[in-house]
């Protein structure tokens, strides 16, 4: 818990590595595979149940990867604390022992 508490800001969703396509069909990345844009770093999250994206310049990777890194970091303990206030729950309740 004090290891959450002293974690600072943490974005959610993931940070992906994309290659794309552009919007001019005269480029080759339309015709060769090898010749696509990119990779950019993409920042994708869910937001009210759809996607976004946002493409991140290596600026912007460099000033919040540690962002991300909290975030991974904060999901991690929340899952360790659930596990530990299970069993203590049910070492408080005797809900371990066979009835
Ligand atoms: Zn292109």
């Amino acid at each position: 818990m004090s290891e959450i508490a002293k974690l600072g800001f943490c974005l959610p969703g993931s940070l992906v590595t994309r290659s794309s396509r552009c919007g001019s069909l005269t480029c080759a990345c339309h015709s060769d595979p090898g010749r696509l844009h990119g990779p950019y770093l993409s920042w994708t999250r869910k937001v009210d149940g759809k996607t976004v994206t946002r493409n991140l310049s290596p600026d912007q990777v460099d000033r919040y990867r540690a962002w991300f890194d909290n975030a991974k970091r904060l999901r991690q303990l929340v899952g360790e604390l659930e596990e530990l206030s299970v069993s203590v729950a049910a070492e408080a309740e005797g809900w371990n022992s066979p009835h």
